[in-house]
């Protein structure tokens, strides 16, 4: 496929989300709503909790922030011990209450609701053979398709159901399921997307909990235990927890963006802390790039903790230079052009006290377009600075994502297409350095591998548009026939 090709698909894969599923607790759905408020960050356009009292599945979903979707009534009406959530930020094109999760379903036996994080490569062309069959899709969104060929399916049980589906699918899923008195949670085979397991104790019985981040467990006081493993089925139903590994090993994929930027500080991702990963992708910068200046700021808030690497390592003082005011969206996720231009400004604000003078290391996660940093540069030089320096604890982002973390095209990704010091000049620094990828993992204290980096690397795991391998399709013929 070329780039062009891989750009115009690229609209759809805009999915950055967080998802919970509660099983075992009188008040799930509570729960389920307190994990999402923790996961906020994750996706601010919709949110939805799907419930089951045992009879029924129960679902709320609206557009909009966790704390202005729900409220006590709500949560009341979505009564029973088992409950799944999602939150969703998404694109301009796919805006809609439709595409807001968990997606709830009818079928032969009985109902269905999942809460999706990530992206399919092959949803579009299995969504056109299906349709060609006759399916009718109520969304947009790759996850449908997966809840048609769990309904096409003749597994006896929920979990061999979900199993022959996902035999069919490629890409990244990170999926919690419900049924009336089940739930599931699966994570693909290459761990694309992080997925905790966590438990409590509810009147002396067990509590289980899956959800995207630790920091979700921290706030409903469960203990997490552990990753759900990559390609791992988990099943909780009144017969207990059960885990299964049915699909082939692949190699492990991680997304390294959920450390750089996208996962709360506070959260243990992969096993490890985001905060420390962060900053210890600080103090590498301040190794590979070095430079005279007396104090180092964040870009706030995502560029705090590596900023604080960065001083440490330099021995110069950490001050905030920048002020944020976190009552505004990110501006990232301002659909328009010009409103986007304008965010910045809402967002942060230049302290002339801090800056004026001073020789200035800025240090942000990554750049996209190049508008933020090109502002903030701007910004600091207008409060006084006498110099410049941006530094970067990533390496340049080359790539979009195809598995679930929000960037644009690769025409819009400034570092696709300029070097270094186009990009300096552009955004008008007097230096700016990244991370190398060699310092990356040197700082993750890992071998290359084990980690998806295609937005630094172009190496993508799964294809665009790659199909199932031809024995990993037993069942799809069956399905055609019907
Ligand atoms: P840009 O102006 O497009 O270069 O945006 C760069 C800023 O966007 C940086 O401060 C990043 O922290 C932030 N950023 C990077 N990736 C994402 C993302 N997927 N979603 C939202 N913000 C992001």
């Amino acid at each position: 496929m070329s780039h062009a090709q891989a750009d115009e698909m690229f609209d759809r894969f805009h999915e950055e989300c967080g998802v919970v599923g509660i099983y075992g607790h009188p008040e799930a759905a509570n729960l389920a709503y307190l994990a999402l408020y923790a996961l906020q960050h994750r996706g601010q356009e919709s949110a939805g909790i799907a419930s089951s009292n045992g009879q029924t599945l129960l679902v709320h979903r609206g557009m909009g922030l966790v704390a202005d979707i729900f409220d006590e009534k709500i949560i009341r009406r979505l009564e029973g011990e088992i409950a799944i959530g999602h939150n969703r930020y998404s694109t301009t094109g796919s805006t809609l209450l439709k595409n807001s999760q968990p997606l709830v379903v009818k079928y032969t036996h009985g109902s269905l609701a999942v809460a999706h994080n990530g992206n399919l490569v092959n949803a579009e062309e299995l969504r056109t053979r299906m349709e060609a069959h006759g399916s009718i899709f109520q969304s947009t969104v790759d996850t449908e398709v997966i809840l048609h060929l769990i309904a096409a399916s003749r597994g006896e049980t929920l979990v061999e159901r979900i199993i022959e589906a996902l035999w069919q699918v490629r890409g990244a899923y990170s999926l919690v399921f419900l049924s009336e008195d089940e739930m599931v949670a699966v994570r693909d085979p290459y761990g694309f997307r992080p997925l905790v397991l966590g438990r409590m104790k509810e009147k002396g019985k067990e509590v289980h909990i899956v959800t995207s981040e630790t920091c979700a467990l921290d706030l409903i006081g469960a203990t997490y235990e552990r990753e759900v493993e990559p390609g791992e089925v988990l099943s909780f139903s009144p017969q207990g927890m059960t885990s299964h590994s049915p699909f082939p090993n692949e190699p492990l994929s991680r997304c390294i963006f959920e450390h750089i930027y996208f996962a709360r500080p506070d959260s243990l991702v992969y096993g490890r802390s985001v905060y420390q990963t962060r900053k210890e992708f600080g103090r590498q910068l301040a190794r590979e790039a070095p430079v005279e200046a007396d104090i180092v700021i964040p870009v706030p808030d995502s560029g705090v903790p590596a900023a604080l690497g960065y001083a440490e390592e330099a021995r110069l003082p950490f001050e905030m230079g920048l002020i944020r005011n976190h009552y505004v969206g990110r501006t990232f996720i301002e659909p328009r052009e010009s409103i986007r231009h304008f965010g910045v400004k809402v967002k942060l604000n230049a302290q002339p006290e801090v800056l004026r003078g001073k020789r200035v290391v800025v240090v942000d996660d990554s750049i996209v377009r190049g508008t933020t940093s090109r502002k903030i540069v701007k910004m600091i030089r207008s409060a006084g600075a006498h110099a410049v320096h941006l530094r970067i604890s990533s390496p340049p982002t080359t790539g979009p994502c195809f598995y679930g973390v929000d960037t644009p095209t690769r025409r819009e990704l400034i570092a696709y297409s300029h070097s270094i010091d186009e990009i300096c000049r552009y955004i008008t620094a007097d230096s700016l350095a990244y991370l190398s990828e060699a310092g990356m993992y040197a700082a993750l204290k890992e071998k290359l591998g084990g980690f998806c980096d295609a937005c630094f690397t172009g190496r993508y795991p799964v294809p665009l548009g790659e199909r199932p391998r031809g024995s990993q399709l037993p069942l799809f013929a069956e399905i055609e026939r019907r």
